[in-house]
């Protein structure tokens, strides 16, 4: 649309479509369950404020929390439509076209990618134009279009029908994805990856009834004349000329359009354990943790605090660790826990609920207790959560010792029996992991030998005697230098052999951070 400002995706974004569209070109069911999550974090947004100011909510049907998905077979178009928090024009450029916004830029290892949540862009596997039209309180219509070219529209929306408030997704699908259009594939999509979200999603469904109406006179006669040939078109005249005498009918097929709902809205948590199959915690497991593996989880627990403290919380063991899990255990931020009050979602962000040693668990803990019309801050003030804490902390306990009892194998509790099999690539050893700079604070020899990292102050080559000798002589120049630079960082000065054709080499102190750890810290502190 000329009217529209024009924007450039961030370099970022464009390689990361690439990428999202050259390794999942065989798993494009994906994108829907990304479209179906963002709806339903953006109505977990808009009814968690609605907590504070009922009028946010607005009247009529933008009130209603729920997630609707149209098919368009002449136009070949799939909307999914939810009515949660919407976008300004700011937060559409923001979120769609930077990728500090996208739950993807944490993935670093991209065989890992279609494993965890891939985000709005993985819209484009089956989509080739995309429009976004959204409405947020704060701000007019907009929408956002782009043919993943490197380029996005944002225009104010004039021509669209308003939405009230929310987002409507319209993928203007491939042609290699014209099946996405049959009603039968989505309601199947969305019974397998997004059965667990909590709000109604809606397809707008066709379908072919059949219906009795009136035959009119001289149309019935002329059936009547047709000489019937067969066993079975006998007795179908038979019974029809039983029911002949009351009313003369005949059968017809129509299209009729309906509002379907595809998922079960009860929360699963509320269930008994006693009622929930192995294969619904999986799944639950998968949809809760964004984790598509398929793997199963090692262990879980349901269970119902009552009490003062009145609570029912889901946990899970995962099957392995997470593709971040170091960078979550030192990024106090980060939460596996969600938090729901009396069904509404809270925050994913509350570190008060769980110690740190077990911060690789996933699950959700929703509680009766806490008060629902609170800030997030005061909520985290809360003295119930002391509480929930202690008894998490008991049941994830039990339910290690119990999967001890039962499968020793997967557990590993007892420090002096843990054993390392560790496989490095390389000729020499390549640390080429984040993890590696944390496992080698703690890994410092191997049998009789001593780990030393080549960046590191201490390496040493060769006889020292010539330094000795050296050292002696460039005395003044060290101490020098070493005055010079004060106050930049640096701590020391030295003559070393570790050089051959170089002059001199920047190292980190014994136990200072290697360069490599200051870029991993780095990176978690955005
Ligand atoms: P993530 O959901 O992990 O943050 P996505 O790539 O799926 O990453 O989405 C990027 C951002 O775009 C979201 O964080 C959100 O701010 C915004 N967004 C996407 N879809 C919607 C929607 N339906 N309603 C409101 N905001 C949305
Ligand atoms: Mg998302």
């Amino acid at each position: 649309r000329s009217s529209g400002e024009k924007f450039e995706f961030q370099a970022e974004v464009s390689r990361l479509m690439d990428i999202i569209i050259n390794s999942l070109y065989s798993n494009k069911d994906i994108f829907l369950r990304e479209l179906i999550s963002n709806a339903s974090d953006a109505l977990d947004k808009i009814r968690f404020l609605a907590l504070t100011d009922k009028d946010v909510l607005g009247e009529g049907d933008t009130a209603k929390l729920e997630i609707q998905i149209k098919l368009d077979k002449a136009k070949k178009i799939l909307s999914i439509r939810d009515r949660g928090i919407g976008m300004t024009k700011e937060d559409l450029i923001k979120n769609l076209g930077t990728i500090a916004q996208s739950g993807t830029s944490g993935i670093g290892d991209l065989n890992l990618i279609g494993q965890f949540g891939v985000g709005f862009y993985s819209a484009y596997l089956v989509a080739d134009y995309i429009e976004v039209i959204s409405k947020h309180s704060d701000d007019n219509q907009h929408v956002w279009e782009s043919k993943a070219d490197g380029k996005f529209t944002v225009s104010e929306d004039t021509w669209n029908e308003p939405l009230g408030r929310g987002t409507e997704i319209r993928l203007h699908l491939r042609d290699d994805a014209g099946g996405y259009l049959e009603g039968s594939k989505l309601k199947d999509l969305v019974k397998r990856y997004s059965e667990f979200i909590n709000f109604p999603i809606h397809l707008w469904a066709s379908k072919e009834v059949e219906t009795e109406v009136p035959v009119e006179e001289d149309e019935s006669a002329e059936e009547e004349s047709e000489t019937t040939s067969t066993e079975e078109e006998k007795e179908e005249d038979a019974e029809e000329e039983d029911s002949e005498k009351k009313q003369k009918t005949k059968k017809v097929k129509e299209t009729v359009h309906e509002w379907e709902l595809l998922n079960d809205v009860k929360a699963m948590w509320l269930r008994s354990p006693k009622e929930v199959t192995d294969e619904e915690y999986t799944k639950f497991y998968h949809s809760l943790a964004k984790d598509f593996s398929e793997e199963k989880p090692t262990a879980w627990s349901h269970f119902n605090a009552e009490g003062d403290v009145e609570f029912k919380a889901v946990l899970y063991v995962p099957p392995k660790a997470a593709h971040d899990q170091y960078e979550s255990y030192y990024n106090s931020n980060k939460a596996n826990l969600k938090l729901f009050v009396r069904r509404v979602f809270i925050s994913d962000e509350f570190d008060e609920l769980l110690p740190k040693y077990l911060s690789f668990l996933k699950g959700l803990v929703d509680s009766d207790t806490l008060p629902l019309n609170v800030s997030r801050e005061m909520l985290q003030q809360h003295s119930s959560l002391k509480t929930i804490k202690k008894n998490l902390i008991r049941k994830t306990l039990d339910m290690i010792r119990k999967l001890a009892e039962e499968d020793p194998d997967e557990v590993h509790d007892d420090d002096k029996k843990v054993q390392w099999k560790i496989d490095f690539p390389g000729s020499v050893i390549f640390f080429t992991d984040p993890v590696d700079e944390y496992l080698m604070q703690y890994l410092m020899d191997y049998e009789d030998k001593k780990f030393q990292n080549v960046s590191k102050e201490g390496l040493k080559v060769g006889k020292d005697s010539k330094v000795k000798e050296l050292k002696e002589a460039f005395k003044d120049l060290t101490k020098w230098w070493k005055e010079s630079l004060a106050g930049e960082n640096v701590d020391d000065v030295k003559i070393s052999n570790r050089l051959a054709d170089t002059l001199c080499v920047v190292v980190t102190s014994k136990f200072g951070w290697s360069a490599n750890m200051e870029r991993i810290m780095q990176s978690q502190t955005l």
